[in-house]
C-alpha cells in the first residue's frame, strides 16, 4: 500500500538536541576538533571599544567565513540564509534553534575594518597551523611552492593603457582598492638615491579602473583578464600549507614572494626546510642563488637555462669551467678568458682568442657567424651547479612527483572550494580571501587524516 505523509507541521514543543542531531562523521565535527579561537578575542581585544552595544560575537563571524570558505559558499548573503536554515552549520556556529544570525551587511563591516586592522585572519591561519604542527602533519624537511592565478572582482572593459594618466578622483572619489593602489605607489616611490641607480619599474599594459592592482594577464591562448596570484609555501608530509601570499599575477612577483614566505615560516615557527620543490619559474639565476648561497636550500627546481643552443652549434656544456683558474676550456682545447664587466650585475663574459678560432677546424659548429666564442657566465652559475648536480639525483626525482601536491590544493581551491574569482578587491582583499581559503583546506586535510571515519561533505576532498 502507497503510504501518504501526515505533512502535521504543527507542533509546538520538541525534544530536540543540536548535538545528538549531527552525525559522528561529519566533517563540521572534524573541523570543530581542530579549531581553537581562544586567543582570537584576546587578539581582537584591542580594536574594540571599552563602552557602547556589545558587537556580534567576532568568533561567530570567523566560524561562519570557515564554513563559507570549507563548503564553497562564496555569497556572504547566501551564507547568511544557510547558517540560518542549516542545523550542522548551526551546531558548528554555537548557535541555538532561535538564535539569530548576523546581517551579511556585519560581514563587510568586519572584515574591512577590526578584522583587517588586527590581521585576525592571519592570526586564525597561524593557530590552525600551530595545530597541524602540534598533530606532527609537519615535518619540515621538504616545502614546495607554487603560484595559482585567482581572477579579481573587475570587469577588464573598464581598463585604460598603464601609461595614461587617471584622475583616481574623479565622482565620488577613490574607492577602497583604488586608495590601497595609491598608498602602494606612494610607499614604493623611488627616492632620489634610487632614481639615479635604477630605471623607474615600467607600467603595466592595461590598468584597471575598478582595482588597479590587479594585473592584467592571460594563459597562454586564453582571453586576458585582471588577476591575483595565491602563493603557496606547502610543507611535503602532509600537504599542509604553511604560508600564503596574495600578489599581482605577475611572475617575479610570485617569485619573490617566496622569500617572504620562507623567512616568515623561518621566524614565525623556526620551520626551515632542507629542500625546495619549485616549477622553472623558480630556476631563475637570483632565486636560486638566494636558495643555496643564502638560504643554504637545496633548490629542487628546473633550471631557467637559456645556455644550450638549438641550431646544432656547441652550447655551454660543451665547454669545462676551469674554476682554479677562472676560465673555460673549448671542445679544441683553447682557452676563453674572461673579459671587463661593465656592471656588478651583469654576468661574467669569458671571450676566446681570434688567433684560436679563426684557424680552428670546429668552427663552424662553434661560432660560424662570429670572429671568436664568447660564453656568459651568470654570478649565480655556482649555485646553478649545485641545482643541475641535484637534478641528477633520485631525490629530485622524488620532489618533481611531491610538487604534485601543491597544484592538487590549487585544483581543490578552485574546483571545490569554488575559489575562481575573487569577491573582495584590492591587495588585502586578495589577502584575506586566501587565508581564509588556506586555513579551511588545512581544517580540512586535518579532518581527513586525523578523523579516519570523517566522511567529506562535498563530492571531491582535499
Ligand atoms: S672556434 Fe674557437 S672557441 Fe670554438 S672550438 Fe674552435 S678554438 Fe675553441
Amino acid at each position: 500500500m502507497m503510504g501518504q505523509q501526515a505533512g502535521a507541521q504543527d507542533q509546538l514543543f520538541y525534544s530536540f538536541n543540536l548535538e545528538t542531531h549531527l552525525p559522528s562523521d561529519h566533517l563540521l565535527r572534524g573541523i570543530d576538533r581542530f579549531l581553537d579561537l581562544d586567543d582570537l578575542r584576546k587578539h581582537l581585544a584591542p580594536f574594540y571599544s571599552h563602552t557602547g552595544r556589545p558587537s556580534i560575537d567576532p568568533e561567530l563571524m570567523i566560524r561562519m567565513l570557515i564554513i563559507g570558505y570549507s563548503f564553497g559558499i562564496r555569497s556572504e548573503r547566501r551564507l547568511c540564509e544557510d547558517v540560518h536554515l542549516n542545523l550542522a552549520y548551526r551546531w558548528f556556529c554555537r548557535l541555538g534553534l532561535q538564535d539569530r544570525i548576523p546581517d551579511h551587511s556585519t560581514f563587510s563591516k568586519n572584515r574591512h575594518g577590526r578584522f583587517r586592522q588586527s590581521d585576525a585572519f592571519r592570526q586564525v591561519f597561524e593557530t590552525v597551523l600551530r595545530r597541524c604542527m602540534s598533530e606532527g602533519l609537519v615535518k619540515g624537511e621538504g616545502f614546495a611552492v607554487d603560484a595559482s592565478v585567482v581572477k579579481a572582482d573587475a570587469n577588464k572593459a573598464r581598463r585604460v593603457p598603464g601609461d595614461e594618466a587617471v584622475d583616481w578622483n574623479k565622482g565620488e572619489g577613490p574607492s577602497r582598492a583604488v586608495r590601497e593602489y595609491l598608498a602602494a605607489l606612494e610607499a614604493n616611490n623611488p627616492t632620489e638615491d634610487d632614481s639615479a641607480q635604477q630605471a623607474p619599474p615600467a607600467p603595466p599594459k592595461s590598468l584597471s579602473l575598478t582595482d588597479p592592482s590587479a594585473r592584467y594577464t592571460a594563459a597562454p591562448g586564453g582571453p586576458a583578464f585582471f588577476a591575483y596570484s595565491t602563493n603557496y609555501l606547502i610543507d611535503l608530509k602532509a600537504g599542509i600549507i604553511v604560508d600564503v601570499e596574495a600578489t599581482p599575477a605577475h611572475r617575479s612577483q610570485e617569485v619573490d614572494s617566496t622569500k617572504t614566505m620562507i623567512e616568515r615560516v623561518e621566524t614565525r615557527f623556526n620551520l626551515k626546510p632542507k629542500r625546495l620543490v619549485g616549477d622553472t619559474a623558480y630556476g631563475t639565476g637570483p632565486m636560486v642563488g638566494w636558495m643555496v648561497n643564502d638560504k643554504k636550500i637545496e633548490p629542487h627546481v628546473p633550471l631557467f637555462d637559456k645556455t644550450e643552443r638549438n641550431d646544432g652549434t656547441f652550447g655551454r656544456s660543451s665547454f669545462t669551467f676551469d674554476a682554479q683558474n677562472n676560465r673555460y676550456v673549448c671542445p679544441a682545447g683553447k682557452l676563453l678568458k674572461p673579459t671587463w664587466r661593465m656592471k656588478k650585475k651583469n654576468p661574467y663574459m669569458y671571450r676566446a682568442s681570434q688567433l684560436d678560432c679563426q684557424d680552428c677546424s670546429l668552427k663552424s659548429q662553434c661560432c660560424p657567424n662570429m670572429a671568436h666564442r664568447k660564453i656568459e657566465r651568470s654570478p649565480y652559475e655556482p649555485a646553478r651547479d649545485v641545482a643541475r648536480q641535484i637534478a641528477r639525483t633520485a631525490a629530485y626525482k622524488q620532489s618533481r612527483k611531491d610538487r604534485k601536491k601543491v597544484e592538487m590544493l590549487f585544483a581543490h581551491l578552485k574546483r571545490i572550494l569554488k575559489l575562481d574569482r575573487l569577491r573582495l578587491r584590492g591587495p588585502s582583499g586578495a589577502h584575506d580571501e586566501f587565508l581564509l581559503a588556506a586555513t579551511a583546506q588545512n581544517l580540512r586535510r586535518m579532518a581527513k587524516w586525523l578523523m579516519p571515519k570523517v566522511e567529506i561533505a562535498s563530492p571531491m576532498p582535499v
